[in-house]
């Protein structure tokens, strides 16, 4: 078995996801995460939250899935947001076409290649479908867009899609965000939700999906002057694989600290430097193995149609290296789009320390003239004098200036377009913010926590799998047992459990099986403490009542544990009695306490104290 087909084996039989709808046969690329698989999702994604949006300062939104045409026009993804499909001309399946290529050849980055190339790499290396095993040599290689479309409301008048990304939620509302953040430079916004993609071929369980979860960020910055915190994270190593380095034969991966490699210009932007080194940190606190674990810069061909530079944080699993994480600059490009499409003010407007005083160059052209002389391109030629007084007011030093509109050159007298020049105050200058955006896929990195943490030894002569997920991650933190189901082992344990999850831990109870067989079940889940109570749990415990007892005549607390009742509700006094705690990855188990048995497992779960030290 594969490492994926192993982990994907453990992930349906323990919950962690599997595959939706199945009752009914079933779509691909839809999954359903069960209750660990939910839970250890949400602990990723309050990480996330954690790092990205309350330590960084920034903000969160929630925008809707649906969102109408216009948006997508104007973000380029309805006309550029394909993939390339290939259709087999005996069975008629589809394919995504640079993945074959990559399948079947030496070639890694397939997608950057155009799609001509593709087709003629199919045919030379005689690539047949998948499917049914005929030749795809000189089938067309097209594009494909990847959006669902769905129609608002009745009739089809009114086209919706479904977000590709979540960060055109965020982008749209820019005006309305900017004015939340007082206009002031740079500003975060941030959001997890799900995104659709109707991808020609899913695959590997959660890598590669219809419909998934993304947590983006989008960092909004004043080009000239913001500059991110970089000595914060300068001395972090990011191990590298420069676009140089993966088109020469033996190029490689190069550990190279933030600073060096913004110093060698290895990656361009700072705002992207800082976020790989925030963000490597991030992976390796929530469980990446850092020896399987690169950031790739994008080569030019494969870079989005946004994107001035970008890098993907990749992890290896199975012997493929998956994108995990996309950090790009966008620059002002999707804003200036909204702008433009929508007609909004998608700018800020940047307050000057002190007012300056400067040249304006204004016209107020004839219309009386330029009507009869341009008739219905009359308003575009004003518009087009306009713009370029403020560009190029030398432009109007000769007795004529002439525009372009429409690709048609009209010549003006000079006189007849009321040029001047004048001497204005001003305060401030409205500026396009750039956007700097580190995308995180949930999915994949659920995949890559769960597959890197992916453990096997031998306990007691017999095999054992655990997933060595840090505590923090954990979908449980704590597994409770009662030795046996029976004596008052069963309602002290219980009453541990409800104390345990009091103090908002996350507990199993299990009383089903050998102790053993339970141990095993919270291993495979990556449960890293179990707390069992056994018979000397009770002794410790009745012992401790009956001096408790006769120091201050209070009720007998067994009473009312045989009785089903909390031996605590009669106050908050500390119980005595100790449990037995074992500790997920060595096994090694410890007699410890009850009383402040929480704070403790709370602290070994934070890091903030070990195992050794109890
Ligand atoms: P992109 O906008 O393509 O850079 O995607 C951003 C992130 O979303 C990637 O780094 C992936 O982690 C994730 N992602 C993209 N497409 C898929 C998919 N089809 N299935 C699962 N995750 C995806």
């Amino acid at each position: 078995m594969s490492e994926g087909e192993r982990l994907t084996e453990l992930a349906k039989r323990r919950g962690f996801y599997f595959p939706s709808s199945s009752a009914y046969g079933g779509a691909a690329g839809f999954w359903t995460y069960g209750p660990q698989g939910a839970a250890l999702k949400s602990n990723i994604e309050d990480a996330w939250r954690d790092r990205y949006v309350v330590k960084e300062g920034h903000q969160e939104i929630s925008a809707p899935d649906v969102m109408p045409e216009p948006v997508f026009e104007a973000s380029g993804h309805l006309d550029g947001f394909d993939d390339m499909i290939v259709e087999c001309g005996e069975c008629g399946a589809t394919h995504r076409a640079d993945h074959l290529v990559e399948d079947n050849t030496d070639i890694e980055e397939a997608e950057s290649l155009p799609n001509e190339e593709v087709m003629d790499l199919i045919a030379e290396h005689g690539i047949e479908c998948p499917s049914c095993h005929t030749s795809l040599a000189d089938q067309p290689v097209d594009n494909f867009n990847l959006m669902f479309e769905t129609n608002i409301g009745p009739g089809s008048s009114s086209p919706g899609y479904l977000r590709p990304e979540t960060a055109q939620g965020i982008f749209v509302e820019f005006p309305q965000l900017s004015e939340y953040a007082r206009n002031q430079l740079p500003f975060g916004v941030a959001q997890i939700g799900k995104a659709y993609r109707n991808e020609i071929s899913p695959r590997k369980s959660l890598v590669r999906v219809r419909e998934f979860t993304q947590a983006e960020l989008e960092h909004f910055v004043d080009p000239e002057e913001d500059e991110p915190p970089l000595a914060e994270v300068e001395d972090v190593v990011l191990p590298l694989y420069a676009a140089a380095e993966q088109q020469t034969d033996d190029g490689g991966q190069r550990e190279l600290t933030v600073r060096e490699a913004v110093d060698e210009d290895i990656v361009e932007s700072e705002w992207v430097a800082y976020y790989l080194g925030v963000s490597k940190e991030w992976y390796e606190r929530i469980g990446v193995d850092m020896d399987r674990f690169r950031y790739r810069q994008h080569l030019a061909g494969e870079r989005a149609h946004y994107a001035s530079d970008c890098w993907d944080a990749e992890s290896e699993v199975d012997g493929d290296w998956i994108e995990i994480t996309g950090f790009a600059y966008r620059g002002d490009y999707d804003l200036s789009k909204h702008a433009k499409h929508s007609g909004e003010d998608y700018t800020v407007f940047k307050q000057y320390d002190e007012p300056i005083t400067v040249d304006r160059a204004t016209v107020d052209p004839d219309m009386s003239y330029l009507g009869p002389e341009f008739g219905g391109s009359a308003g575009a030629v004003a518009d087009a004098l306009e713009a370029l007084a403020e560009r190029n007011p030398d432009a109007f030093d000769d007795d004529e200036v002439t525009v372009e509109v429409d690709g048609k050159s009209h010549t003006v007298p000079v006189d007849k377009t009321n040029f001047s020049v004048d001497e204005v105050t001003e305060n401030g200058e409205h500026i396009r913010p750039h956007v700097v955006e580190p995308s995180f896929g949930v999915g994949r990195i659920i995949y890559t926590v769960l597959a890197h943490s992916y453990e096997t030894d031998e306990v007691d002569g017999e095999e054992r799998t655990y997933l060595g997920l840090p505590p923090e991650q954990a979908p449980t933190t704590v597994g409770v047992f009662p030795l046996m189901d029976k004596d008052g082992m069963d309602d002290l344990a219980t009453d541990i459990a409800d104390d345990l999850r009091a103090a908002g831990l996350s507990v199993t109870y299990d009383d089903s099986g050998a102790i053993g067989r339970r141990y095993r079940r919270q291993d495979e889940v990556g449960t890293p403490y179990c707390v069992t109570v056994d018979y000397e749990s009770l002794e410790d415990d009745s012992e401790a009542q009956r001096a408790s007892d006769s120091a201050s005549s209070a009720e007998p607390r067994s009473a009312n544990r045989s009785s089903g009742q909390s031996p605590r509700e009669d106050g908050d006094e500390p119980r005595a009695g100790t449990v037995t705690v074992r500790e997920r990855d060595t096994t090694e188990q410890k007699r410890l306490p009850i009383d402040g048995l929480a704070e403790t497992l709370e602290q070994l779960s934070t890091g903030d104290r070990t195992f050794d030290d109890l």
